[in-house]
């Protein structure tokens, strides 16, 4: 399938194009992936890994999108293990919409001690769940303090050639 490069009225695409304004900005950019921080009710750290262009099913990212994944998805989860001290950090991808398949995302999550004690030891999906249910918005203020904390990291990986 041909991707359809901007959907008005599509979250992501709307982000990408600047008609929705994105708290803390974007965090790091690849030739293929966007990675920002999440919007509404996960914890502060969470980020969103999205392509570009409006593209719906990992089934249809082109060869080279596809390749480039697993290292946006590597780097994101190593800022993190640096910034957050997780118990753990997830990585998963639902995008779906209740009429239509959503602009792929994936969450990559971390998860620390006091996440899991907050929602009584829930973990996983269940941890998630009970999350979504929250109207919990992290504070736009550490939002963007978070932002440029993970910006600075990705530029000091770079500088040490942290490939
Ligand atoms: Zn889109």
């Amino acid at each position: 399938m041909v991707a359809v490069n901007d959907v008005p009225g599509c979250l992501g695409c709307d982000l990408r194009a600047g008609r929705r304004e994105l708290p803390g900005g974007v965090i790091r950019e690849t030739d293929h992936w966007v990675v920002q921080h999440v919007l509404g009710p996960l914890n502060l750290g969470t980020l969103i890994v999205a392509p570009r262009l409006h593209v719906v099913s990992a089934a249809d990212l082109s060869v080279d999108a596809a390749e480039e994944l697993g290292q946006v998805l590597r780097d994101a989860s190593r800022m993190l293990e640096a910034l957050c001290e997780p118990e753990q950090v997830y990585v998963c991808q639902w995008s779906h919409g209740e009429s239509a398949r959503k602009h792929l995302h994936f969450v990559v999550q971390p998860v620390t001690a006091d996440v899991v004690r907050a929602f009584d030891g829930r973990r996983s999906e269940q941890l998630q769940a009970a999350m979504m249910l929250t109207d919990y918005e992290a504070p736009r203020e550490e939002v963007e303090a978070f932002c440029e904390r993970a910006r600075r990291w990705f530029r000091a990986d770079a500088g040490q050639g942290g490939r």
